[in-house]
């Protein structure tokens, strides 16, 4: 099946198939190119690449060469040093404009001649040819392959340069330059005849776009603050005098050059290139700002496109009262529970959390002011570092009015930075775990009798029998124990017959969809497992391991079917207990499920 994100790229280059403009044709070798080649390359942050049109046709990267090489010399030299000799605001003027600001000469951009000019002097390197080495490998790294300088246009190019020599030689005689400004020269109109194809642009986009990490394997190129710094001058200054329209119509980060090519740049999603060679009057391919002008409007892709993803950070948003406990408790503390629930919630986080999505969970909290909290970051992606800061400040809030917040994070997406203090927050796996423990929290909090309980005589299965039948059956059952961890009851196992949890609790946990275990049910003292098998065909379903060290008491299937031949009123009793607790179960399962529909 065709992608339709393909079919609606070949069909936006088919609608926009204008032959406004001319080839550059004040560098000889550029003139010559065939005004018709089109090609336009998409690249994902994750390293998908869709093409149309001749995508690995090569042709010199001229000026999209300049915001790596400002990159580049940023990272070598640091924004104060590389600010000190060329500025970031927008000239208003032509690319090949003989402009310096008066009285320094310092160049107003690194997207215009004289300031890229300057940029290629400030990178590292013992001479011209040694810094032109780093910057060839350095565009390799964007790309993801090696490159090589197309000899005929660089020879071309050079023999024409007078423009750009005169800018050089000036900077110069301002000492923006210091060493010789024709070795400079050289370095620069090599550096622009590095020859690209469409898809390594988009590639080279799409590594901005991804906060400076190659979308294909991954390799960091560039560091996250040096990318901020060059889409901000792309934005105001990459499609030079005309960078007002731009931003307006387009709005993304971009760079064009003469030979027809555009790359722009949309962070976090994707990074395109059109290559089209006819110009515009401003130096920038026709074809090309039409496409980018259609798809910013089609794909929503104006950098001022308001987005409302950080709006709904709270997916959903439950107290315990409403029901979706997962755990198994017996009676006098399911009324306990009752009682109290609501004190505890549950918070569904999801997305991306920048700022506004950790305000919008601080302040669905603090209007709920719960003593429990589950904040459920399964489903979240990544968190904006102030959403962290924000979101551990709310936490120790919370500590100082005795109440608690705890993390489900299958991911690890937010590691705490008090691990291993007694500060550490409290994570678990999953949310029945994290609200099987809230719930042991309010009973500790507000369980009152509960240590009065008797496990064995109050368990729902024996608590009808009288004192004689449950003497009767103890005598059929036997104890067993397992520590933390281990598996009680294997899945796919036939029927093995009724385990009361006496103390500790143990879990049913199956595996889902994505191979993860996870939890079903929790279960504590005074509850029991096994008897479930009976609804499945007598195969147990489930696996049953042992949260904290168990200790049960089983009545083996071949006992209670002996007990059923052989005692059949006392089996009856049991039976009927087995059959009301069953119903018990499901009735409250039954419920919770109306409760979770509801909520949507
Ligand atoms: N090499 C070209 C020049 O310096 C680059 C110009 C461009 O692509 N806009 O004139």
């Amino acid at each position: 099946m065709e992608s339709p994100v393909q079919q609606y790229l070949q069909a936006i280059a088919d609608a926009c198939a204008s032959t406004d403009g001319a080839v550059a044709g004040y560098i000889p070798e550029l003139a010559a190119a065939d005004p018709d080649r089109f090609a336009m390359c998409l690249a994902t942050v994750d390293g998908q690449v869709y093409r149309v049109g001749d995508a690995s046709h090569r042709y010199s990267i001229q000026s999209i060469s300049k915001p790596f090489t400002y990159a580049l010399a940023l990272q070598d030299l640091g924004v104060e040093a590389v600010t000190a000799k060329v500025g970031v605001e927008p000239s208003g003027d032509a690319f090949n404009e003989i402009s310096l600001a008066p009285g320094t000469g310092r160049p107003r951009n690194p997207m215009i001649n004289a300031g890229a000019i300057t940029a290629a002097s400030l990178v590292d390197g013992t001479d011209g040819a040694d810094r032109f080495d780093r910057v060839l490998a350095w565009y390799g790294r964007f790309a993801g392959r090696e490159l090589a300088v197309d000899e005929a246009v660089y020879t071309s190019e050079l023999a024409t340069a007078h423009r750009n020599r005169g800018l050089a030689h000036l900077l110069r005689e301002f000492d923006i330059l210091t060493g010789d400004p024709e070795e400079v020269l050289d370095q620069y109109i090599r550096q622009c005849a590095i020859s690209v194809d469409t898809r390594d642009l988009a590639l080279m986009a799409a590594t901005l776009a991804n906060g400076g990490v190659h979308p294909r394997g991954g390799e960091p190129v560039l560091e996250p603050g040096v990318v901020e710094r060059v889409l901000s001058v792309m934005t105001t200054c990459g499609m030079y005098d005309a960078a007002g329209d731009w931003v307006s119509s387009v709005g993304m980060p971009a760079k064009s050059g003469v030979s027809g090519a555009i790359i722009g740049v949309l962070p976090g999603q994707v990074g395109v290139a059109v290559f089209s060679p006819r110009l515009d009057g401003h130096g920038n391919s026709s074809r090309g700002v039409t496409l980018f002008e259609r798809m910013s409007t089609d794909m929503e892709m104006h950098l001022m496109h308001v987005s409302r993803g950080s709006r709904s950070a709270v997916r959903n948003a439950y107290s315990l009262a409403e029901g979706l406990s997962r755990s198994r408790r017996r009676p006098a503390e399911q009324d306990t529970l009752a009682r109290v629930a609501d004190r505890a919630m549950v918070y569904e986080l999801h997305g991306d959390l920048l700022f506004a999505g950790a305000e919008a969970i601080v302040r669905t909290v603090v209007e709920d002011d719960p003593e429990l909290a589950v904040f459920d970051f399964s489903h979240v992606n990544e968190i904006a570092m102030v959403s962290r800061r924000t979101l551990v400040a709310l936490r120790d809030r919370m500590r100082e009015q005795d109440a608690l917040a705890v993390v489900v994070d299958p991911e690890g997406v937010l590691p705490d930075p008090d691990a291993g203090t007694d500060r550490a927050t409290r994570y678990f796996p999953d949310v029945p775990a994290a609200i099987a423990w809230c719930e042991d929290e309010l009973l500790s909090r507000y369980g009152g009798d509960v240590a009065a309980h008797d496990p064995v005589a109050d368990h729902p299965l024996l608590a009808l029998l009288d004192d004689e039948q449950c003497s009767a059956v103890q005598a059929v059952m036997h104890e067993s124990s397992y520590r933390a961890g281990e598996v009680v009851l294997a899945a796919g196992g036939a029927f093995a017959g009724v385990h009361l949890i006496v103390e500790g609790s143990a879990s049913a946990r199956a595996t889902g969809r994505d191979g993860r275990s996870v939890t079903l049910v929790v279960m504590g003292a005074g509850t029991s497992f096994g008897e479930l098998a009976l609804g499945t065909g007598d195969v147990q379903e489930t696996e049953i391991v042992a949260d904290s060290d168990l200790r049960l008491l089983v009545l083996p299937a071949d006992r209670l079917e002996r007990l059923t031949r052989e005692q059949p009123a006392l089996a009856l009793a049991v039976w009927q207990a087995i059959a009301r607790d069953g119903y018990r179960v499901a009735d409250r399962a039954l419920r919770r499920g109306a409760v979770h529909q509801h909520q949507g």
